[in-house]
């Protein structure tokens, strides 16, 4: 069972034996129950974070992921430092890097916060059956969503596969839980302390070892002034968001990518340097209520995980299995065009190179380019996945998977698949003045106002005041939109039939 609120120190935890805090997505020391336990123990506490990939296949850490990861653990082992405790690293398969640990440092008891994703459960289990053959002590304390898995569940017990039901139900719960505050200080031994640092000398990695950051070329240099990794900076951006009013607006202005309505949390959520309860309590504290909308989003990430903690290739496979027989097309022309933001489709490319250029891409839009992947273009939405697990800083295998599978109709609770953006339409309704492709479509930005979503629909002498030659400085669209939706919902009947 894993612990929930209030802190439960485990009855078979020896506060005089010391013990690995075992970090992973939960890189903080906030509401951290792993972190909030280990304070207890006199005998020392270390971190240890292990870069682990093995058994993921397509799923390692994508390379924009990878700069995050860097950033993210030079901060971590500072604080941790800062409070009388270190972060060692080390690659490799956590079982064995524990059985190096344990077998150099005697018995050990290891704390780690509970996740839901296949390759951390099996992680899991490994570490514990090595704890268990070697008499150390293994504890799962707490987890990273609002609620632990199995906590949510219909009145059969069964898990939902609805949201509003499962939203209803978190409400019905009553107060959520207050977050723990991080320890001021871990006690410190000077004896493990050493013992530590000896093992690390012989065994443990450098972080600049492991070449996160990418170099020649480097293309996340934009980075640096756009995102703080870390603890503190998602503080920051929270205390940002609620300063000016975030919750209060996000109703009525989530869905504008030309305005900064949305919190930007996501990779901070991700790589769990802010708890979701923090951000809750936080929020609920300064705008009750009329915060649900806000609110709502941290349900559909719990429901995200939900997904994938009971069908663990849900990140791999269709949810629903009748479109395993959609016949997709292998188009590496079109999939390249995408990519790269060149699909003629102003709308889309600038949410694409917004994607590239900030590793960030606002939710209507990735809405938008991944229903044009995925109808207009007919590709599988597993490639869009892949690009996206690649390129977002908040690459997040519960709801990348849930927000492709949602887009394609394949998933649980998802869109129709006949429900078919049209990008014109809605760059504008979403983008009604053109800031957002203006912004990241540069070679569009002196085009009027009513030709900036559809600029192949502009006289010739509109498109020559505006410096755009079509098909030279920006192409012309890959696909028709209109005769592409007819061929997706054509495509789509034989899934039907089938
Ligand atoms: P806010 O609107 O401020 O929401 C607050 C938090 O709630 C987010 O940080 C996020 O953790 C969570 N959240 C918001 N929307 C959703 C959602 N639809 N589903 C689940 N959780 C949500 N989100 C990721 O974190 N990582 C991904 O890899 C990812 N891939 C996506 C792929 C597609 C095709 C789609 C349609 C959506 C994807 N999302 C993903 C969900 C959503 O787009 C982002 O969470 C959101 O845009 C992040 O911006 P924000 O932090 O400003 O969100």
């Amino acid at each position: 069972m894993i612990a929930n609120s209030p802190l439960e120190i485990p009855s078979d935890l020896s506060t005089d034996q010391p013990a690995f805090i075992w970090f992973r997505h939960d890189l903080r020391l906030d509401d951290q129950y792993a972190v909030a336990t280990a304070a207890h123990i006199k005998a020392g506490v270390t971190g240890v974070y292990i870069l682990d990939e093995g058994g993921r296949d397509d799923w390692k850490f994508g390379g924009a992921s990878r700069w995050w990861l860097h950033h993210t653990l030079e901060r971590l082992a500072k604080a941790l430092s800062e409070r009388g405790s270190s972060l060692v690293l080390a690659r490799g398969n956590p079982r064995d890097i524990f059985a190096s640990l344990l077998e150099a440092l005697g018995p050990v008891s290891i704390l780690a916060t509970a996740h839901d994703g296949p390759f951390d459960r099996k992680r899991e289990e490994d570490v514990a059956s090595l704890a268990k053959e070697t008499g150390g002590v293994f504890h799962l304390v707490g987890h990273n969503r609002l609620y632990p898995t199995g906590t949510i569940t219909t009145n059969a017990g069964t898990p939902y596969k609805v949201f509003t039901p499962f939203w209803r139900s978190i409400g019905e719960r009553g107060e959520m839980p207050n977050p723990i505050d991080a320890p001021g200080s871990f006690p410190v031994s000077e004896g493990w302390a050493e013992k530590v640092a000896e093992w690390e000398r012989e065994h443990g990695d450098r972080l600049g070892d492991w070449q996160l950051l990418p170099t020649a070329p480097n293309w996340a240099e934009g980075f640096n002034e756009l995102w703080q990794p870390g603890e503190a900076g998602a503080r920051e951006q929270l205390d940002r968001f609620l300063e000016h009013d975030g919750p209060q607006h996000y109703g009525d202005e989530r869905d504008r990518p030309d305005k900064s309505a949305t919190s930007q949390l996501s990779p901070h959520l991700s790589f769990g340097e802010i708890s979701p309860r923090r951000v809750w309590a936080e929020t609920m504290g300064r705008f009750g209520n009329r915060s649900e909308p806000f609110l709502r989003q941290l349900g559909w990430r719990d429901f995200s995980w939900e997904l994938v903690r009971h069908n663990p290739d849900f990140m791999d496979v269709n949810w629903r299995s009748e479109f395993d027989h959609f016949e997709w097309e292998q188009n590496d022309e079109a999939l390249t065009a995408w990519k790269k933001g060149k699909t003629g489709y102003p709308i889309v490319d600038a949410g694409m190179r917004q994607l590239w250029q900030t590793g960030w891409m606002h939710n209507r839009v990735r809405m938008i380019v991944a229903s044009f992947l995925i109808k207009d273009l007919l590709i599988h939405w597993r490639e869009g996945e892949l690009w996206f697990w690649d390129t977002l800083v908040d690459a997040d295998l519960g709801n990348n998977a849930a927000g492709w599978q949602w887009v394609a109709g394949s998933g649980a609770d998802a869109s129709p698949f006949f429900r078919i953006f049209n990008p014109v339409s809605q760059g504008e309704k979403f983008d009604p003045e053109g800031a957002y492709v203006r912004k990241f479509v540069p070679e569009l930005k002196n085009l009027p106002q009513k030709y900036i979503h559809a600029p192949w629909t502009a006289p010739a002498r509109v498109l020559a005041d505006a410096g755009v030659k079509l098909g030279a400085d920006y192409p012309k669209p890959i696909v028709d939109h209109k005769a592409a939706r007819e061929r997706a919902l054509e495509a789509y009947k034989s899934i039907k039939a089938a």
